[in-house]
């Protein structure tokens, strides 16, 4: 028998936990640890809540977790309530799939005011974690800056333009439902340091924005280079910039403007104790396709301002970490003897719920290669963890208990959510009656 911890239940870590299961089909026991006791990770927490299509792929999660041999252990945190090397005496192998949840930095003065949020904060807002409810982001003045141009800055742009009917089927939470429908904001600026053609967002996101009820996408044509100069792009990026340019034919008047500011480098954050506005350098693509200042400089004004512009994974103690890259360090998955990374915190936060499942095989592949299904250890897995936890009072929850939670979620539905979450960790533990 082999014992396996998989640290981090989202996409990742069940992808990984599928892959070792049918590699060791019975010969196997697969635990799924998470510091919550909902599984899922940004498929929960990240994922927009008006992409329930998306969100179903935790249909399938729920298909590993009920596997024989795989289990789910919520509640305990890696790091603060378990060591790694700790993990390493109890199990023969140990994966790293916690992701990436940390914003990284703008790096610029004005950062720290108030108002200026990163995306994991207003994304985990609306969507629920714990850790953001109390965020109270400002929606009071008219106008917002989104800085960043992929799938994320178009996800928080679309969030602050959509009326709370356009919320129907969503499982947003209601604090951010009340607080966005009684928002004054009316311009969304996003702000991207290279042009059109460097974009990093997908034609379905992109289409989203010309059919919203209350808000208009708007570009300037002259950000554009010659229409010619599309054919040179690959398919899915040609259709992005397609539908780009078209929103430059859409004739309407809405309550509110979404705008695209190209070309366009934040230098700081400035206002009277608060975000008021973001000077920004307008930029033009070097020779290499990078953002390089014309020294031309002019203002947009935000009172909230939400940076989209990538993530990172926290170090954990004992763990080799790339600072730079802002993820573990690893050849190909591997950081160290018996020790794996796999997801966001393996190869940084790129790629789509998808691009973790031949990440999660390859890693599977590469434990079957150290140690040959059929081979076997008398490490203790579960068992000695379990009693590792309980002698520190920790107090570890189960799949059923996740049922528990998400039918109780689903009784609070407000009419056309699929369900109201709970938005504190206390509220989750409550309903298991601890
Ligand atoms: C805002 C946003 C929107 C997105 N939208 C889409 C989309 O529409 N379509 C798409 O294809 N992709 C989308 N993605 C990308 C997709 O979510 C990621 O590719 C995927 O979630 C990465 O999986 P992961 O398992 O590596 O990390 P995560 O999903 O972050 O899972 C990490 C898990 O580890 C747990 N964890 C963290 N630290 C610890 C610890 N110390 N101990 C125990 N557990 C821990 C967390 O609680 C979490 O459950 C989006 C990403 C973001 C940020």
């Amino acid at each position: 028998m082999r014992h396996f911890a998989v640290v981090g239940s989202g996409p990742a870590g069940f992808y990984t936990a599928e892959a070792l299961s049918k590699a060791y089909g019975e010969n196997a026991r697969i635990d799924i640890l998470d510091r919550y006791p909902v599984p899922y990770g940004l498929i929960r927490f990240g994922v927009a809540p008006d992409h329930q299509s998306l969100k179903a792929v935790s249909k399938r999660y729920d298909k590993v977790a009920e596997t024989a041999g795989v289990d789910f252990i919520g509640n305990v945190c890696v790091g603060r309530d378990v060591a790694v090397a700790e993990l390493l005496e109890l199990y023969d192998a140990v994966i790293l799939a916690i992701g990436a949840p940390h914003d990284r930095k703008l790096g610029i003065p004005g950062e720290d005011l108030p108002g200026v949020v990163g995306s994991a904060a207003f994304v985990g807002w609306y969507n629920g974690h714990p850790d953001f409810t109390g965020l109270d982001p400002p929606l009071g003045g008219t106008h917002a800056a989104v800085i960043g141009n992929g799938n994320v800055a178009l996800d928080v742009a679309r969030i602050l333009s959509k009326t709370a009917q356009e919320f129907e089927g969503s499982d947003i939470v209601g604090h951010a439902l009340e607080a966005l429908d009684q928002s004054a904001i009316r311009t969304i600026t996003i702000l991207g340091r290279r042009g059109p053609h460097q974009i990093a967002m997908t034609p379905k996101e992109l289409g989203e924005l010309g059919h919203l009820e209350d808000a208009l996408p708007v570009v300037d044509l002259s950000d554009f280079p010659p229409r010619e100069a599309d054919d040179a792009l690959e398919p899915g990026q040609r259709k992005s910039v397609t539908i780009l340019r078209e929103f430059a034919e859409i004739r309407a008047s809405k309550r509110k403007a979404m705008i695209f500011d190209f070309f366009a480098k934040p230098l700081s954050i400035e206002g009277e104790g608060r975000a008021e506005k973001i000077v920004v350098e307008r930029t033009e693509l070097d020779e290499k396709g990078g953002a390089r200042g014309t020294g031309e400089t002019y203002d947009v004004p935000a009172s909230l301002v939400v940076s989209c512009i990538g993530y990172s994974t926290p170090s954990i103690e004992g763990v080799a970490y790339d600072e730079r890259g802002g993820k573990f360090l690893n050849e190909q998955g591997k950081v160290a003897d018996r020790l794996y990374a796999v997801g966001w915190a393996r190869r940084g936060p790129t790629g789509t719920i998808g691009t973790n499942r031949p990440d999660g095989y390859e890693v599977a592949d590469r434990i079957a290669a150290d140690m040959p299904p059929g081979s076997s250890s008398d490490l203790p897995g579960a068992e000695g963890l379990k009693r590792l936890l309980e002698s520190r009072g920790v107090m570890p929850t189960d799949y059923d208990d996740w049922r528990k939670i998400e039918e109780t979620e689903v009784g609070r539905a407000r009419p056309g959510s699929p369900r109201e979450k709970f938005v504190r960790h206390d509220e989750w533990l409550q309903t298991l009656g601890r």
